[in-house]
């Protein structure tokens, strides 16, 4: 079955009464290279599982059932599963979930993936909803080997930014916390059934297996990034003061000064280990 023919999978969605859903960020690939090489790069396992988000009529799947050992798909569209039991039919290492995946619980899902091997993400993610998905998978704490995602390809260009960068922003840092994000390729709006307004790229993050970086406290770390980049036109010490309205602009410049910066730099400068060493210093002040 090739779920990259467009006919076939028009063919598809009137057998099942299906339509595609805006809401649901609903863009299917229709080329076989691409879908082949996300499923050939997303890990370097074969005999691991893949948590899919959102399979729509299966493509990615299929691919990914071909070469990997478990596939979990877990779909928002109930409309979809029914169509999904017929073009999933042929494999039996596929297990399809009708879920929000915002709402699943994720570690008790992949319990029993975790305990017999490597699990890693691979999903062309609905682009309405990105950034929470990624911040889920993140922030779950769960030991994903890798999460590679197809998403918009200016949100690809943020993820692999480099600090002082126009790009580089709050989820640049934070993501640089968990792993390393690297982008693979750039797939044009024509490669989707409909076709997005936008072109997408490909991420592949590497979680890091133990973090480089410990903060003292994680929270302030987090609250650091935030807010140097919520007031990203204001210098780092005015931003701080900003963010933390315990501390005093004087206290801010000091510690800004402290973590071996001039007073008047702006924290789109800041690298993750940088605002690593000043949130040390602000959660040191703040518990003083
Ligand atoms: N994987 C398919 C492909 O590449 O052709 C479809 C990708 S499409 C961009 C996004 C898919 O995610 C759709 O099937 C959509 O219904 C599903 N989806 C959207 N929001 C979701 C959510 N919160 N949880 C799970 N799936 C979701």
């Amino acid at each position: 079955m090739n779920l990259c023919d467009t006919k076939t999978v028009k063919n598809i969605m009137t057998a099942y009464g299906l339509h595609f859903r805006k809401e649901f960020g609903q863009n299917f690939l229709t080329n076989k290279m691409v879908v082949e090489d996300i499923a050939d790069q997303c890990t370097d396992t074969t005999n691991g599982t893949i948590l899919e988000i959102g399979p729509g009529i299966g493509t990615l799947t299929r691919e990914l059932c071909l070469r990997h050992k478990n596939v979990i798909a877990l779909e928002i569209d109930k409309a979809l599963i029914p169509a999904l039991g017929y073009t999933l039919n042929d494999f039996h290492n596929v297990t399809v979930i009708n879920e929000d995946v915002m709402k699943a619980d994720l570690g008790e899902i992949l319990a029993p993936y975790f305990a017999e091997g490597t699990v890693s993400v691979c999903a062309n993610l609905p682009y309405y909803i990105t950034t929470p998905i990624l911040m889920k998978l993140l922030e779950s704490g769960l030991p994903f080997r890798y999460i590679t995602i197809m998403i918009q390809s200016e949100v690809a260009d943020r993820l692999v930014a480099k600090a002082g960068s126009g790009a580089y922003g709050a989820i640049t840092a934070v993501l640089n916390y968990y792993g390393e994000a690297e982008r693979l390729f750039t797939v044009s709006a024509g490669h989707f059934m409909p076709p997005p307004k936008v072109n997408s790229a490909v991420v592949r993050i590497k979680l890091h297996a133990q973090k480089p970086y410990v903060p003292k406290n994680e929270k302030i770390f987090f609250r650091t990034i935030k807010a140097a980049f919520e007031q990203r036109r204001k210098t780092l010490p005015n931003a701080l003061a900003s963010g933390f309205g315990e501390l005093s602009k004087e206290a801010c410049v000091r510690l800004v000064e402290a973590a071996g910066h001039r007073a008047d730099i702006r924290g789109e400068r800041l690298s993750t280990a940088e605002f690593l060493t000043l949130s040390d210093l602000i959660a040191e002040e703040l518990e003083a």
